[in-house]
C-alpha cells in the first residue's frame, strides 16, 4: 500500500453499488442495533447510499423523503458543504487531541462557551459548563456519575437513587438503558442497575382514567414522583430524569400541567432535575433548548444528535450553576471522561452547525412558521378513519392508528398495523417510524411549507394504503 501525502478529494466518485452483494455482506458480518439479525438477513437491509436536503436515496435509486432526520439528528439536512469543510480543515490542522492531563483545544472551548450562551437563564438557574461525550448514552452515564458525585461532595453519599419513567428512553449503555424505562431492554441483561427506579409516563391515551381531563391527568402523573420520593425517603433520592417530550417512546407530548408540577416537586425535595434533550434541543421544539419551551429549570441537560446535525458523533451534559459550583468548589477530581471528550473535529462541526442554524434562523422558523404550519396540517389527520389521535409540537409529531377511533378500540398487538404502515411509507418514498401502532415523525428543521405539504400528501397516501390493507385482511 502506498502512503498518500495529498488529501483525498472532498467528494469521492460515486460508485455503482451492487445491492445484493452489499446485502449478503451485511447479513454475513454486520450486526445492526435493535435488530433481529436472522429476520433481517431474510429480508435484506435497505442500502442508503446518499442524501441531499431532506431526501435520501437507496442503492436502487429510490428517492425517499426522510421524515425522521436520520434518527432525529440530521436537522439541517443532507449535503451541507459547510459542515464537511469544517471537518476537513480541522482534521488537517488538529484531528485529535485529548482534554485530559491539563490540556484543552480551541474548538472544544469555543463550543462549550457557545452552548452556555445559547442556554437561557431561568430564575436562579444558568448553565456555566459543558462536559463532552460522543453520544446521548454516554452523556446519561455521565449524568449518573455526576449527580452521585455532587451529592457525595455535599456530604450525602447516600443520596443515590435516580427516578426515571416507564417507556422513557435515555440510551443503550447499561446506565442509559437503566435510566430508560423500556421493558424490552430491561429484560435483556438484568436491568435496571440498582439505584434506578421508574414512575409512569404521562401518556394520556394509555394511562388516563375514564373522564379525566388532560390537565388533571398531567398533575396526577407528575405527583407519582412525589409519592415515589416519599416512599424511598427524600434523603435517598439524587435526581429525576425525563425527556421533555418522549421521543423513542412514541412522541408523547405531556399535558401542559405536567412539567410545572414536576418542577414544584423537585424543588420541594431539593432533588436535581435532568432534562434529556438529546432529541428536543437545538430547534426541534422551536427553541434552542426544550426546557425553555416546556417551562422548567433543569440542573443538567443531556444533548447529542442535532448539535452536529448528525454529521459526526458528539454529545454532552450541560452543567447548571447549582451543580457546577459544588463540583468545582468541593468536588476535586471528577474521575470520569472519554477519549473523545471534546473531540476537536466534532466540536468544530458543531460550531459550523450552530452557525449555519443561526444564519438561516432555523429555530425562529420552526417556532413561528413551520412548527405552527405542521401542527395545523398534522391535526387534520384526525379526520382519517384510521387515526385516533394526531398531535405535534415544533417539528415532531405522532399519530395513533386505531381499529375503531370512535370506541377507542386498538388493534391487537399481533396484527402489527404500525409495521404495515411503515412498509407502505418506505415503498412510497417516505421514512416514518412505527412505535407499536404509533406513527411518528421528526423531519429536518430546514423543511419549508412546500416540503411539509409534500410530506403530508405522502402520509395521507400511506394511511389510505394501510386502511385498504387493514380492511382486506379483516383487521378492522
Ligand atoms: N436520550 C434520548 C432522549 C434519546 O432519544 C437517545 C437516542 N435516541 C439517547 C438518549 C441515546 O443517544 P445515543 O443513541 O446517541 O447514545
Amino acid at each position: 500500500m502506498t502512503l498518500r501525502n495529498t488529501p483525498e478529494p472532498l467528494v469521492s466518485e460515486r460508485r455503482q453499488i451492487d445491492t445484493q452483494t452489499i446485502q449478503a455482506l451485511d447479513s454475513a458480518h454486520y450486526m445492526h442495533p435493535f435488530t433481529d439479525t436472522q429476520a433481517l438477513a431474510k429480508r435484506g437491509a435497505r442500502v442508503i447510499t446518499r442524501g441531499e436536503g431532506i431526501y435520501v436515496w437507496d442503492s436502487e435509486g429510490k428517492k425517499i423523503l426522510d421524515a425522521m432526520s436520520g434518527l432525529w439528528c440530521v436537522n439541517i439536512g443532507y449535503g451541507r458543504q459547510e459542515l464537511a469543510q469544517a471537518a476537513y480543515l480541522q482534521m488537517m490542522e488538529l484531528p485529535y487531541y485529548n482534554s485530559f492531563f491539563n490540556t484543552t483545544n480551541v474548538p472544544a472551548v469555543k463550543l462549550a462557551t457557545k452552548l452556555c450562551e445559547l442556554a437561557p437563564t431561568v430564575g436562579d438557574r444558568s448553565f456555566t459548563h459543558v462536559f463532552f461525550s460522543s453520544s446521548g448514552s454516554e452523556s446519561n452515564d455521565t449524568n449518573i456519575r455526576m449527580v452521585r458525585h455532587y451529592w457525595a461532595s455535599l456530604g450525602h453519599p447516600e443520596r443515590k437513587v435516580i427516578i426515571g419513567r416507564k417507556n422513557g428512553y435515555h440510551g443503550s449503555t447499561i446506565g442509559g438503558a437503566s435510566l430508560g424505562g423500556m421493558q424490552g431492554m430491561h429484560d435483556q441483561g438484568d436491568l435496571p442497575i440498582p439505584g434506578i427506579v421508574h414512575i409512569d409516563q404521562p401518556y394520556f391515551l394509555e394511562n388516563a382514567l375514564q373522564g379525566e381531563s388532560e390537565h388533571d391527568f398531567g398533575l396526577r402523573m407528575a405527583r407519582q414522583l412525589e409519592t415515589k420520593i416519599l416512599e424511598l425517603g427524600a434523603d435517598k433520592v439524587a435526581a429525576f430524569i425525563g425527556e421533555p417530550i418522549q421521543g423513542a417512546g412514541g412522541v408523547i407530548i405531556p399535558p401542559t400541567s405536567y412539567w410545572p408540577e414536576i418542577q414544584r416537586i423537585v424543588d420541594a425535595y431539593g432533588i436535581l432535575l435532568i432534562s434529556d434533550e438529546v432529541i428536543c434541543a437545538f430547534g426541534r421544539l422551536g427553541a434552542w433548548f426544550a426546557y425553555e419551551k416546556m417551562g422548567y429549570k433543569p440542573d443538567l441537560i443531556t444533548f447529542a444528535k442535532g448539535v452536529t446535525s448528525g454529521y459526526i458523533p458528539l454529545g454532552g451534559v450541560m452543567v447548571g450553576n447549582r451543580v457546577s459550583k459544588v463540583l468545582i468548589e468541593q468536588g476535586g477530581d471528577f474521575n470520569h471522561g472519554y477519549t473523545y471528550s471534546g473531540h476537536p473535529v466534532a466540536c468544530q462541526v458543531a460550531l459550523a452547525t450552530l452557525d449555519w442554524m443561526e444564519r438561516a434562523q432555523i429555530v425562529e422558523r420552526v417556532r413561528d412558521d413551520t412548527g405552527p404550519y405542521l401542527a395545523e396540517k398534522f391535526a387534520a389527520l384526525k379526520d382519517h378513519p384510521l387515526v385516533g389521535d394526531a398531535r405535534s409540537l415544533g417539528l415532531t409529531a405522532g399519530l395513533m392508528l386505531m381499529k375503531n377511533k370512535f370506541t377507542g378500540a386498538t388493534f391487537p398487538p399481533d396484527v402489527g398495523v404500525g409495521m404495515a404502515c411503515r412498509a407502505h411509507c418506505f415503498n412510497n418514498g417516505l421514512v416514518m417510524r412505527a412505535v407499536g401502532d404509533r406513527m411518528i415523525i421528526a423531519p429536518p428543521l430546514v423543511m419549508t411549507r412546500a416540503d411539509i405539504d409534500d410530506m403530508m400528501r405522502l402520509i395521507v397516501r400511506c394511511l389510505d394504503l394501510t386502511l385498504t390493507e387493514a380492511r382486506q385482511k379483516g383487521w378492522c
